[in-house]
């Protein structure tokens, strides 16, 4: 597994290292090693290998996950977040990618002061704007921070999106460019207390792309770790 892994690793931070140079920045990007379905062990492979950030979709995975290997690693979550798990993962995550309606942002913000600090987070954003996609519409972005950025507890730090699962590159990098250009739109109104410090987008088989639009956070599962088995 070990081998596997680092394998995996080598070609994905030369590909990076690749799409950073063709897009000509130097900025560093975060590998985030998307690891829900896998087990803790494979956390546990990647500390050594510089695998120290991870992403969780489910509150209750992330808490099992975090009970044995704790603060080795950076946590993420990155999916769908109902509000009443928000208390169970609000001490252990560094970034929450997928903040999509007032009410969630109002719950963060409430569980993060009671841990006495302010919880960073990126608003998901629906580019594509594909029904079963769930994010806040482009439109509704800015009046959405106009509201949210009064919420105490909470610090808004960018964007996230998914982009359809397709192998039309033009598609898909026309929504990485989307949400690129509604990151700078907001950098430039200037809003108090609001950054667009991360961009997160991209993962296993269009991490390249969001690259060359400018994404600063990919995420990726299953290039790194094998195939996920949902069954278990
Ligand atoms: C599962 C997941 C990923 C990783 O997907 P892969 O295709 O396995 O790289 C990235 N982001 C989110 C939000 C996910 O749920």
């Amino acid at each position: 597994m070990n081998n596997y892994l680092e394998n995996n690793l080598k070609e994905i931070r030369e590909n990076i290292d690749a799409a950073k140079k063709k897009a000509g920045r130097v900025d560093d990007i975060l590998l985030l090693g998307v690891t829900k379905t896998f087990p803790v062990e494979i956390i546990e492979a990647g500390i050594p290998l510089g695998i120290r950030a991870v992403g969780e979709n489910k509150a209750q995975e992330l808490v099992a996950k975090y009970d044995i290997v704790g603060n080795r690693v950076s946590w993420h979550f990155i999916g769908h977040l109902q509000r009443n798990k928000v208390k169970y993962i609000i001490d252990k995550v560094d970034l929450i990618h997928s903040v999509e309606s007032v009410s969630l942002a109002k719950e963060i913000g409430k569980r993060a002061l009671q841990f006495g600090h302010n919880q960073k987070v990126l608003l998901e954003i629906n580019i594509s704007g594909e029904e079963t996609k769930f994010g806040l519409k482009r439109d509704d972005v800015v009046s959405f921070i106009e509201e949210a950025k009064k919420i105490p507890g909470l610090q808004i730090s960018g964007l996230m999106t998914m982009a359809p699962h397709s192998d039309d590159t033009q598609l898909v990098r026309g929504v990485f460019k989307g949400l690129r250009l509604l990151k700078e739109e907001i950098e430039s109104l200037k809003i108090e207390g609001v950054s667009m410090d991360y961009l997160s987008m991209g993962m296993s088989h269009d991490y390249e792309l969001a690259i060359l639009e400018g994404a600063n956070i990919v995420r990726i599962g299953s290039l790194l770790y094998g195939k996920r088995d949902y069954t278990k």
